[in-house]
């Protein structure tokens, strides 16, 4: 491939990314975002809109049931707050979404959403309904620090780290867009099973595991059990593998854990994820056994991108099955998608599913991912958005 494997890290590999400007939305002249602030946040904002501070509690217990339980998206929708105290928030703070700058939807029902956020970058988020749930694709950064060869995204660079409000907005967008708020009078929203949105992967533009804070606080605020509560099993986060955060992400988030394996030997692997060249196979595949929570009923998802003749043969299906051997497991064999001057193939349909067979003989459910949306280039790897940094105009998909 275009890459030598080396002993040493090498700089697009640096976990170093750019913070997310704090005071970015002042320097637009936009007012403080309530979004993606926590309860003790919220209740900071109540007191600086004038509440009293033994009401803090509760007037952020009101808010957050208006802004993720009901979908608020201004104030004086919030009728359980005194009218005067609801435009003095309003004077203060903002409730802000990212807007959809477009949105495609694919003949399979997919919707893609470029999303525009504040400092006018975009980022995708991409929502894919099936029978019995329908999941949101989340980005967790403006373009990614990694460079993986076959991945669309790892060609533009990286911006900036998505903010927690920012995380969250995806979710309040799509739902907006979903028309899926309970009514006014309604106690509770559907029950997870019968949502249009039930599942979240991590699995956009980025590498949630370079902004763990931002992903982690963004996380807590769509498992709360009083607001959007979507449960940490249904939520999926995907790390190329950065190994020193894997434990910290099962113990802080505890979703589910989604790995970006795509190569069973360290030579392959150094080329096709190059983190691996920091943390190899050996240290992934510990971090993994170490997950907390690991069991049969919490697996890790292994996911393998079919790459015709470099990753596909027999044997390299049996190097799988050893290599996780001993992990409750599940194996999500992804036939490649194409992007404009990608340097790869999809292997054929024969070969992924003789390379199926082969891993679903050793006991591994191995599910080849159908690709959805491929029309709007809304599948796995397929999503770099318009913004770089430096430089704004369009890039032609
Ligand atoms: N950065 C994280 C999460 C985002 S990528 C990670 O790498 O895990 C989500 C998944 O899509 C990853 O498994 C990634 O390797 C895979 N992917 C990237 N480009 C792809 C492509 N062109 N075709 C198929 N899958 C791809
Ligand atoms: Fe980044 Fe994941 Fe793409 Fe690699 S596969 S470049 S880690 S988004």
């Amino acid at each position: 491939m275009n890459e030598a494997p080396s002993p040493q890290p090498t700089p697009p590999i640096t976990p170093e990314v750019a913070p997310i400007p704090r005071k970015a939305a002042d320097a637009e002249g936009l007012r403080p975002n309530i979004i993606g602030m926590n309860r003790a946040e919220l209740g900071a904002a109540a007191v600086s809109a004038g509440a009293a501070e033994r009401q803090a509690k509760m007037r952020a217990d009101q808010m957050w049931r208006w802004l993720y339980g009901r979908g608020a998206r201004g104030f004086e929708e919030m009728t359980d707050l005194a009218k005067g105290f609801r435009a003095d928030l309003a004077a203060l703070f903002d409730i802000r979404r990212p807007e959809i700058s477009s949105r495609q939807i694919s003949n399979d029902g997919t919707r893609k959403y470029l999303l525009r956020i504040d400092g006018g970058h975009e980022v995708e988020a991409v929502y894919i309904p099936e029978e019995d749930r329908g999941t949101l694709c989340v980005s967790s950064q403006v373009g990614c620090t990694l460079t993986c060869p076959f991945c669309h995204t790892g060609t533009q660079k990286l911006v900036r780290n998505l903010s927690a409000a920012e995380i969250v907005g995806q979710v309040l967008v799509c739902r907006d867009d979903l028309g899926e708020w309970p009514d006014a009078g309604a106690k509770a929203g559907p029950a997870q099973e019968k949502r249009l949105l039930s599942n979240i992967v991590m699995m956009g533009m980025g590498e949630p595991l370079y902004n763990f804070d931002g992903v982690r606080d963004g996380l807590k605020i769509i498992m709360d059990h009083e607001g959007l509560s979507l449960s940490r099993r249904r939520i999926t986060l995907s790390t190329s593998g950065v190994v020193p955060a894997m434990q910290r992400a099962g113990e802080e988030i505890g979703c589910l854990l989604a790995i970006s394996l795509h190569a069973v030997n360290d030579e392959l692997r150094d080329v096709l994820v190059p983190i691996n060249r920091k943390w190899p196979l050996k240290d992934l595949m510990q971090a993994c056994r170490d997950y907390p929570r690991l069991s049969n009923a919490e697996r890790i998802t292994f996911e393998y991108v079919m790459l015709k003749g470099v990753n596909d043969s027999d044997a390299d299906a049996r190097a799988l099955v050893k290599l996780i051997s001993g992990i409750p497991a599940k194996i999500n064999l992804i036939p490649f998608n194409p992007w404009p001057g990608a340097p790869y193939e999809c292997s054929d349909w024969a070969r992924i599913e003789a390379f199926a067979e082969i891993v679903n003989r050793a006991g591994y459910a191995s599910p080849v991912r159908t690709p959805r949306g491929r029309d709007i280039f809304a599948a796995c790897g397929q999503l770099k958005s318009a913004t770089e940094r430096g430089r704004r105009e369009k890039v032609g998909l």
